[in-house]
């Protein structure tokens, strides 16, 4: 019980760089992933985050969101998240 902050809003898994919306959850809502409450980050700490790229105020429960960027470009970019993808 964490008591504070039970808004629901858009949270991102550290696991499997996914998202999800609503209360914060006891496990990564992605049932392919192993991701639990720790692993689970606000959104807007990510939106923010390491200053590369620029994600989407809302964004998209079907797409992958690297918390860095994995390009010489240098930015961050989402992907479409598939059954490949695992934590
Ligand atoms: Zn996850």
């Amino acid at each position: 019980m964490s008591g504070e902050t039970e808004d629901e809003q858009w949270w991102w898994c550290l696991h499997c760089e996914r998202v999800n919306h609503g209360k914060r959850p006891d496990q990564c809502p992605h049932g392919d992933c192993d991701g639990d409450w720790l692993d689970m980050w606000s959104w807007d700490q990510i939106r923010d985050g390491e200053g590369f790229g620029d994600y989407p105020l809302v964004p998209d429960s079907s797409m992958v969101y690297p918390m860095y960027a994995d390009t010489c470009d240098g930015m961050r970019a989402a992907y479409p998240a598939t059954e490949a993808v695992q934590a």
